[in-house]
Parts: structure tokens; C-alpha cells; sequence
């Protein structure tokens, strides 16, 4: 069971408490980007075994968007966060390291 905690109100639950959104940190293209970046926009998304950054809502609680850091195969949260951020906070960061030694921040500038 993926137990997550609002980053806004603070209530942690089941994962029926809230509604995933899909992959977090997405970059956006629109008009006059290339057809390639404004397809991988809108079709391309990653899939990872392990460490994935995905968007939720707390549907039965504030209501709020948020951003989970898990892991894909053991359900394990390294954390939450606010959605008004364009990459997840250092301690966040951290604490994957420190449980998946070898990952790094993607660059999505
Ligand atoms: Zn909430």
C-alpha cells in the first residue's frame, strides 16, 4: 500500500486518498517550440524501475496538488512536496541518495 503525506495539510493516507496526475517536473513546450519537443511533451514520459517524481492530488483532503519522490518497484515515499517547484527539495534529494547511492537529479533545463 503507498502511504502518502500532504505536503499542505500534513494527513498522511492510503493512496485511494488522493489521485496521481501523472510524471512531475515536466517541461513545457508550446507554440514555437519544434515539433519534436512539443511532441515528446504531450506523448513521452518516463517509466522508471525505481525512483519516479510523479504529481498528485489530495482529493480527499485539501484538494491541493503536490509532488511524490517514491520508488516504483518497493512503494517506499522518499517524500512530498509543494508543486510550485521546478525540482524537488535538496533534502529530498539527499535522502534518495542516501538509499539509492549512484542516482542523480536529472537536468531538465
Ligand atoms: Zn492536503
Amino acid at each position: 500500500m503507498l502511504i502518502l503525506t500532504c505536503p499542505y495539510c500534513g494527513v498522511s493516507g492510503e493512496e485511494t486518498e488522493f489521485h496521481a496526475g501523472g510524471e512531475a517536473h515536466l517541461k513545457r513546450f508550446g507554440p514555437g517550440s519544434s515539433d519534436a519537443d512539443f511532441e515528446s511533451y504531450l506523448f513521452h514520459r518516463e517509466n522508471p524501475k525505481g525512483v519516479h517524481f510523479e504529481r498528485w492530488r489530495h482529493v480527499s483532503g485539501c484538494g491541493k496538488w503536490f509532488h511524490a519522490a517514491r520508488c516504483t518497484t518497493t512503494l517506499e515515499v522518499f517524500g512530498t512536496y509543494t508543486a510550485q517547484t521546478s525540482e524537488p527539495p535538496q533534502s529530498i534529494k539527499d535522502a534518495i541518495t542516501a538509499k539509492r547511492p549512484g542516482w542523480t537529479w536529472r537536468d531538465f533545463a
